[in-house]
């Protein structure tokens, strides 16, 4: 798997058929293909049965899914069998979120368990949704030995990085980096080893319309704003991707 580009996190199941075929078409890069339950992750897997190349396919089930579905333990269970069934070594997206949905934390932290279970057992990757939970979920995954996490669309505390990045963990930066400000510091702050690249797409942010298609634009920002080459951005990540990616 090599591509000149990476999307770290994406929802490309929620894009229609033809929309996946005109980005990979267009863009040379390589999508990392989260799901939020059961059925995207089927879909995400038949998507990567299609384009074998251009995808990464993550199963999991998301934190703002865990109050909508119907029995979301067993659910997240039979997710783990699937993934276990097609040897799939990347979980996501998963989580804990006390900012949008706190009232289902304690499910969600059930839930989470299933996942982790499933990752400390086959030492995966996990694309991780953390908003506000961001030292409990780093607490989490460091005690259950994970060695490979991506704490996706970061915004949590500074002082955090530095132990995400002695865990050997990663951050993906979004194109909301163009104006959300708190991403901006972030991005100025974290060491270079530590950054990848996402759209969290198909997702609407104050008037962005995320997609793949806004990776290389993205890097151009991050490049600008650490006053540093889109080379040495774009090399970077690709490091970064092939350490923990393993790709
Ligand atoms: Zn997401």
């Amino acid at each position: 798997m090599k591509a000149r580009y990476i999307d770290a996190h994406c929802h490309l199941h929620e894009f229609k058929d033809e929309d996946i075929r005109s980005i990979l078409e267009s863009l040379d890069v390589l999508i990392v293909a989260v799901s939020d339950d059961l059925e995207s992750a089927r879909r995400t897997l038949n998507l990567y049965r299609e384009y074998p190349d251009r995808i990464k396919p993550c199963l999991g089930l998301h934190p703002w899914s865990v109050g909508e579905v119907e029995a979301p333990l067993e659910q997240a269970r039979e997710i783990v069998r699937l993934a276990a069934r097609e040897g799939v070594d990347c979980i996501g997206e998963v989580g804990l979120d006390t900012r949008f949905v706190p009232q289902t934390i304690d499910k969600q932290r059930e839930v989470f368990s299933i996942f982790l279970d499933y990752a400390a057992d086959v030492d995966a990757f996990m694309n991780l949704h953390t908003a506000g939970t961001w030292e409990e979920v780093y607490n989490i995954v460091t005690q259950r030995g994970l060695k490979r996490a991506n704490f996706h669309w970061y915004t949590g505390p500074h002082h955090l990085l530095e132990k995400l990045r002695e865990s050997g963990y990663v951050i993906s930066v979004n194109p909301a980096v163009k104006i959300q400000k708190k991403h901006q510091e972030i991005v100025k702050m974290v060491p270079l080893e530590m950054i990848l690249v996402e759209s969290d797409g198909p997702y609407q942010y104050r008037g962005l319309n995320l997609t793949p298609l806004l990776i290389p634009d993205t890097i151009r920002v991050i490049a600008e704003l650490r006053r540093e080459s889109e080379e040495a951005i774009m090399e970077a990540v690709q490091r970064n991707a092939a350490r923990v990616l393993r790709i």
